[in-house]
């Protein structure tokens, strides 16, 4: 059954390659960007995240074109990367809206006609830095490692209705993302990770695409390492 699939972010990067995914498997998939530009074949819907209006907006726009939203896959995300002393508030607020609140802000959006429905899938897109902790980075572990208990209490609250919720945690995915990382921190992580090598977006969106199939009906509230084995037991 051809289901509707909301990909936030989903113009480049991870969030391309999940659309690109879903899509392959004949889903009718809706992508998110600021710019309102959709790639090739999708269609493509404006949104800023961290504006509850455009968000509103979004979902509106995603239904009137293909009906109530079966699948949410929160993947926009940004860094802003500093130590903390010389990180400015406003970055670790932008950070945290961003990541945390505007995953909250579209789960609560789509939730309402999942639990209509009595189905639906949540998939968030947190970081394994969420569960390490990374220099630089309090803003950004904060917001994903906040995810878990999204995650979990939103399991919670929509499991009675065969609503699943659950997040992955990539590791070291070649994207734009990661350009900023120094090739110092690069080689670090990377002996961290048993299978030595970055991953690439298509590896993460496989993962994403059976969290939302019928074969992960009975995996909810769970946290999925997708980074070649780095974390491992976290
Ligand atoms: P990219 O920087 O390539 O893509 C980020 C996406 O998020 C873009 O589509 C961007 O849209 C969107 N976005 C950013 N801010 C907003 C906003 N306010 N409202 C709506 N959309 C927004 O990053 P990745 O593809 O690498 O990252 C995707 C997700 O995966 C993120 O949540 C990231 O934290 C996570 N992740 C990435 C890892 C990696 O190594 N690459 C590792 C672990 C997790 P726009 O084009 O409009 O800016």
């Amino acid at each position: 059954m051809s289901r509707t699939v909301l990909i936030t972010g989903g113009n480049r990067g991870i969030g391309l390659s999940i659309a690109r995914a879903f899509a392959d498997n004949g889903d009718k998939v809706a992508v998110t960007s600021r710019s309102g530009e959709a790639p090739e074949g999708l269609f493509g819907v404006r949104c800023d995240v961290t504006d509850p209006e455009s968000a509103r907006r979004a979902v509106a726009e995603v239904e009137a074109q293909y009906g109530p939203v079966a699948v949410l896959v929160s993947n926009a995300g940004i860094t802003r990367d500093a130590l903390a002393p010389m990180m400015s508030e406003e970055d670790f607020e932008d950070v945290l809206q961003t990541n945390l609140v505007g995953s909250f802000r579209m789960a609560r959006l789509v939730s309402r006609s999942m639990i209509s429905a009595k189905w639906g899938r949540i998939v968030f897109i947190s970081s394994i830095m969420g569960f390490l902790g990374s220099p630089g980075q309090s803003n950004y572990a904060a917001s994903k490692s906040g995810m878990l208990g999204l995650t979990r209490s939103l399991a919670w609250e929509l499991g009675s209705r065969n609503v699943t919720v659950n997040m992955v945690t990539p590791g070291l995915i070649e994207t734009e993302m990661i350009e900023k990382v120094t090739d110092k921190r690069r080689a670090q992580l990377l002996a961290q990770t048993p299978l030595r090598r970055t991953g690439a977006p298509e590896e993460v969106a496989e993962v994403v695409k059976f969290l939302a199939s019928d074969g992960a009906a009975y995996v909810t509230g769970s946290a999925i390492p997708i980074g070649g084995g780095i974390g491992m037991g976290q």
